[in-house]
C-alpha cells in the first residue's frame, strides 16, 4: 500500500509503519492522538476526496516513524453507510502494520466493542488494546477489567493509560515502535505535517465556496490558508483564510448581500474542517482581488494548483 512499500529498506535500527486506532465514540481517541502527537498533528493526503477516510497523522522520533491511518465507519458515531464502511474499515485493517483497540475501563463488552471485535478478528496483524480512563478507576478494578478483555481476543499487548492526563503513553508508543518493520521514514515531519494541513484546509474552503457560488464565479478562484494556529487547550484551532478571485464584480458575488454569501460559505467549510481535525475551530475568510492570478505560474504554485487542475 501507499508509496514507499518498495523503498523500505532496512536502516539501522531505524522503524516505520502504518497504525489504526479503532474505538467506540468518547473513548478518548482524538484525546489520545493529541497526546501521542501534540502540535504535530499532521494530514498528510493530499487529494482532498479522501480526507475522509485517509486522513493521517505522522508520528516521529528517534526511534521511528509511526504512520497513523483513519478508519472510516468504525469510530464514526453514526454510520449510514454500513456495508461500504465496514468494507474500508477492513481495507484499513489490511493497509496497516499495527492496530490500536481503544476501550474504557470495564466488565462490561457492548454492542459496540463486540461489532469492532468481529472485525479485528479478521485482521492478520498484531491488535494492541489499550484500556484508556485508567484514571476513573482503582488499580484492582483496572486489573480485572484487563483481564476480562485478555480473554476476548489474542492481544499483542493490553496497555492501560489516561489519555487525559497523559499517563503511560510512552508505553503505547514502545509497545507500537516493537511491532513496526525497520525501515525509513515515510515523510519529512516538518514539510509535510504543517504545508498538508493548510492544503486540505485550503481545498475545503474551495470546494465550498464554488459550491455555493454555483459557477458564478467561473474557475476563478483560489485559497490561501494565512493562519492555522491551535490554543494552548488544544481544543480550539483559529483559522484565517483568503479567497482570492480576478474581478472585482466577483469579490462582490462571493462576499454577497450584507455578506451572506461568504458567511455561507465559511459555515458550510467550518462544519467540514471541524469534523477533519475533530475541534473547533474559529474560521476567518477575507474575499482579495488579484487580476489574472491564474494566467501566473508562480502565484498559482504559491496557491497550490498545478495546471492539470483546471483542465
Ligand atoms: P473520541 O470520541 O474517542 O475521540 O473521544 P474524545 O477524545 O473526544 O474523549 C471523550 C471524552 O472523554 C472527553 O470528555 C475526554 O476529556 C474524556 N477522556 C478522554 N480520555 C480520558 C482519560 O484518560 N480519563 C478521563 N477521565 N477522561 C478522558
Ligand atoms: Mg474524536
Amino acid at each position: 500500500m501507499i508509496q514507499a512499500e518498495g523503498d523500505r529498506m532496512q536502516k539501522d535500527n531505524y522503524k516505520s509503519g502504518y497504525v489504526t486506532l479503532v474505538g467506540r465514540p468518547n473513548v478518548g481517541k482524538s484525546t489520545l492522538m493529541n497526546h501521542l502527537i501534540g502540535q504535530k498533528i499532521a494530514i498528510t493526503s493530499n487529494k482532498p476526496q479522501t480526507t475522509r477516510n485517509r486522513i493521517q497523522t505522522v508520528y516521529t522520533c528517534d526511534r521511528g516513524q509511526i504512520v497513523f491511518l483513519d478508519t472510516p465507519g468504525i469510530h464514526k458515531a453514526k454510520n449510514k453507510l454500513g456495508e461500504y464502511m465496514d468494507a474500508a474499515a477492513e481495507s484499513t485493517f489490511a493497509d496497516v502494520d499495527v492496530i490500536l483497540w481503544l476501550v474504557e475501563p470495564s466488565n462490561f463488552i457492548g454492542k459496540g466493542e463486540e461489532y469492532i471485535l468481529s472485525l479485528l478478528k479478521k485482521a492478520k496483524v498484531p491488535v494492541i488494546l489499550i484500556m484508556n480512563k485508567a484514571d476513573t478507576v482503582k488499580k484492582m478494578e483496572l486489573a480485572e477489567y484487563m483481564e476480562t478483555y485478555s480473554k476476548v481476543m489474542d492481544f499483542a499487548e493490553i496497555i492501560p493509560v489516561s489519555a487525559l492526563r497523559g499517563t503511560n503513553l510512552d508505553s503505547v508508543t514502545d509497545a507500537i515502535l516493537k511491532y513496526l518493520p525497520y525501515g525509513p521514514a515515510f515523510y519529512d515531519e516538518d514539510t509535510v505535517t504543517d504545508v498538508s494541513q493548510r492544503e486540505i484546509t485550503s481545498e475545503i474552503i474551495r470546494e465550498k465556496a464554488l459550491r455555493c457560488l454555483n459557477e458564478e464565479v467561473p474557475h476563478g478562484i483560489a485559497v490561501t490558508v494565512e493562519k492555522m494556529k491551535w490554543r494552548a487547550d488544544d481544543t480550539i484551532v483559529d483559522i484565517e483564510a483568503n479567497i482570492i478571485c480576478e474581478r472585482d464584480t466577483h469579490k462582490g458575488i462571493i462576499i454577497g448581500k450584507g455578506g451572506a454569501m461568504l458567511k455561507k460559505i465559511g459555515s458550510q467549510a467550518r462544519r467540514d474542517i471541524e469534523e477533519m481535525l475533530e475541534c473547533q475551530v474559529n474560521l476567518q475568510l477575507w474575499v482579495k482581488v488579484r487580476k489574472d492570478w491564474r494566467d501566473n505560474d508562480s502565484i498559482m504554485r504559491t496557491f497550490g494548483y498545478n495546471r492539470k487542475d483546471f483542465s
